[in-house]
């Protein structure tokens, strides 16, 4: 069978009110064009892999999204960034978690995987090993006024320090963890997945996008699946692989996408998830229970990247 690489991504799953004017919601959908168009590139000459490393990369680099530059800062004002990439040939993994002095948090999860024994390598451990392999940026890189203002509005509100957070989160519904699932031409799937986190988490809080099964999961012959979302429920429904579980029983990857979504929002309410997935032949599916996910796909040989935002928008 002649397979064509093809690409997802999404800019995380929330509320329009993230974007300040829609000159920011404009920057935020051409930034998932860029990055399907640097998944498909990477295709030319490289694997799944790459195509997800690469477009999470481009919208890392971005500064629009909840991801590398543009990562939210938690209740001290730092960065603290999570990240994870699968590869569904042999089940490899790679995961960072509470990362203050990287940009592409994602490329850092990939030496995980490649060049250590580990899968999931967390704060100064991550650190140092960002240095050795010449990915350590200064803090300064990743927070900017518009941060800080933004830290100053939000923290004067927050009631409690301890159990609010996840409910502002929520209530905020704010938007921009990036995510990518793939397939190449040998038939690989991959994902990966890269966050800045909640705003105002607490410092050392792990999301659900370091987490396998979780925030993300590729399986040759069945599916990948990149989440967004509130990381909490998430991680307690293993939203990506209870996908892969339901596609590996025979369930279509727009059903089984769907029935998740459902599931967690019948289990834990609404506007928490967003997931985008393709399965072992290309179909890729959508679902949320949000109000917006910005989401992108195109596959080798096809004119153009097909863009979406809203629930009823044309996806795939
Ligand atoms: N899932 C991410 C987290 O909880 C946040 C997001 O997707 O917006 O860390």
């Amino acid at each position: 069978m002649n397979i064509r690489a093809t690409i997802a991504v999404h800019g995380g799953a929330g509320s329009a009110k993230y974007f300040i004017n829609e000159e920011h919601r404009q920057r935020y959908l051409r930034g998932l064009i860029d990055a399907v168009k640097a998944g498909l590139e990477a295709a030319r000459r490289g694997n799944a892999l790459d195509m997800v490393v690469e477009a999470v990369t481009v919208m890392e680099l971005d500064g629009s999204y909840d991801a590398g530059r543009g990562s939210v800062l938690n209740l001290l004002g730092e960065v603290e960034q999570d990240a994870g990439v699968m590869w569904g040939k042999d089940l490899s993994i790679g995961a960072v978690a509470a990362v203050k002095h990287v940009v592409n948090t994602v490329r850092l999860a990939r030496l995980v995987m490649e060049r250590t024994d580990h899968v999931l390598i967390v704060g100064d451990g991550a650190e140092e090993l960002a240095k050795q392999f010449g990915l350590w940026v200064p803090a300064t890189e990743l927070i900017n006024e518009q941060k800080i203002n933004r830290y100053n509005s939000l923290i004067k509100d927050l009631q409690s320090r301890y159990r609010k957070n996840v409910e502002l989160a929520r209530k905020l519904g704010l938007i921009g963890t990036v995510g990518a699932v793939a397939l190449d031409r040998d038939g690989n799937l991959a994902a990966a997945t890269s966050t800045g986190g909640i705003i105002l988490k607490l410092p050392g809080r792990v999301g659900d996008s370091p987490i396998p099964g979780a925030g993300y999961w590729a399986e040759n012959g069945v599916c990948a699946v990149s989440a967004t979302g509130i990381g909490e429920f998430i991680i307690r429904a293993m939203a990506s692989l209870r996908v892969a579980d339901l596609v590996r029983s025979g369930v279509g990857i727009s059903d089984a996408v769907r029935r998740v979504v459902d599931y967690v929002t019948k289990v834990f309410g609404p506007g928490n998830i967003g997931l985008i997935a393709i399965d072992h032949v290309g179909n890729v599916a959508s679902a949320f229970n949000t109000e917006v996910m910005g989401r992108a796909w195109s596959r080798e040989g096809m004119d153009k990247v097909v863009i979406a935002h809203y629930p009823n928008d044309p996806f795939p």
